[in-house]
């Protein structure tokens, strides 16, 4: 795959431009931030199992029916994925809580939701990814109803497919975090990544996070975590 021009750098990826118009690589990066990127750092590795563990769960949620941005793994740490607008905004999907939810709200750590809960953010570094209502999306311009109505579908569905995908590898999905594109044709389709870095996973039997508040709260194992969730998803080691 011929690169051009980088058109991005973010926090954990790269967006590069290819000889398809059509198509944008993705550089899964080694870096870790977290706290709006308070805190940082950098794990050897890192990048390859995301991209790998991503490539596996965008095909995966895409054999059951989501569409989404994924077209390819080209290697270690790159991806092709269908180039699409995103739209500005994060869906957190959410069946126990943790995280912000709970510094938010006051709410204890831990609990089972009746049904899964949907919120959304907005996308702005400088601001710190505020939550937003669905009445702030509309007046804003940020999405239309229609778009609103397809993401949450989508992001139902998608953890619906994960949590018993998950379940059945003895491995709780707490939440996600998804975020969605448009294609050039008008379709909102299911875009970025699902990884360690953007979904908490709590081992069934330990309850240990195995996902990125090991680096959030300093808890130690990052890797083994990713590589332990790696396992589970293809039965294999990975180096
Ligand atoms: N998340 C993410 N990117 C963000 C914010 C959150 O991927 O910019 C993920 C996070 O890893 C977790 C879920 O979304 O799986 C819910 O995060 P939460 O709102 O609890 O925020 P946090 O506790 O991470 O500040």
């Amino acid at each position: 795959m011929q690169v051009t021009d980088m058109l991005y750098e973010g926090k954990a990826k790269k967006l590069f431009i290819t000889e398809d118009p059509s198509m944008l690589l993705v550089e899964y990066k080694d870096s870790l931030t977290a706290f709006n990127a308070r805190k940082k750092s950098s794990l050897t590795g890192k990048g390859s199992l995301t991209n790998r563990i991503s490539a596996e769960l965008l095909e995966f949620v895409g054999t059951q029916g989501v569409p989404t941005h994924f077209v390819r793994l080209l290697d270690d740490t790159c991806q092709l994925v269908r180039r699409v607008k995103i739209i500005p905004l994060e869906l957190v999907v959410r069946n126990i809580t943790a995280g912000s939810i709970c510094r938010r709200l006051g709410v204890e750590e831990g609990m089972e939701l009746k049904d899964p809960l949907v919120e959304f953010y907005l996308k702005n570094d400088d601001l710190g990814d505020p939550l937003v209502t669905e009445d702030h999306i509309l007046s804003f311009r940020w999405a239309t109803p229609s778009d609103i109505y397809a993401m949450k579908k989508l992001a139902l569905q998608v953890n619906r497919i994960l949590k018993e995908f998950f379940a059945g590898l003895e491995i709780i999905l707490v939440d996600l975090k998804l975020e969605f594109g448009r294609t050039p044709e008008g379709n909102i389709i299911l875009a970025d990544e699902i990884s360690p870095d953007t979904c908490r996973l709590w081992d069934a039997s330990t309850g240990e996070p195995l996902d990125k508040d090991r680096f959030r709260n300093d808890l130690g194992n990052v890797l083994g975590s990713y590589r332990e969730i790696w396992r589970r998803i293809t039965g294999r080691e990975k180096k």
